[in-house]
């Protein structure tokens, strides 16, 4: 398998082209410095991301509540994870910061709130 990466690392951008299999990489190529080189390994094996999104709220004046993962999510597990966090309905009052889901989809992740609502 082949899969190319644009790093995100810097503003750089560098275009990485990863050849393996799994966990079993046999080239890496187009990376510029060891911190792209690192992020080409993990997102060719186990791509991760942080994930941002909205749960309902139970309020007149805003309907949808900012959340995001407190840490990046094994990027298979995102669909299931959305499936989860539209399943959850908010009541106010919320904090920046409170805990929404624990631990979703037994990744390790808490789902969060981004913001306050009172
Ligand atoms: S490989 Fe290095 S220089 Fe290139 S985008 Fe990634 S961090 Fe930046």
């Amino acid at each position: 398998m082949v899969k190319e990466i644009i790093c995100t690392i810097c503003p750089i951008g560098c275009h990485i082209t990863v050849k393996g299999e799994g966990d079993n990489i046999e080239s890496i190529e187009g990376y510029t410095c060891n911190l792209g080189l690192e992020h080409a390994k993990a997102e060719f094996s186990h791509p991760v991301r942080i994930l941002t999104t909205t749960v309902k709220l139970e309020s007149e004046t805003s309907p949808l509540l900012a959340v995001r993962s407190n840490k990046p999510v094994p990027k298979q597990l995102i669909m299931d994870c959305m499936e989860e966090i539209k399943k959850v309905k908010v009541t106010p009052p919320v904090k920046r910061y409170d805990v929404i889901i624990k631990n979703i989809c037994g990744c390790g992740a808490d789902i969060v709130a981004t913001g306050s609502i009172e």
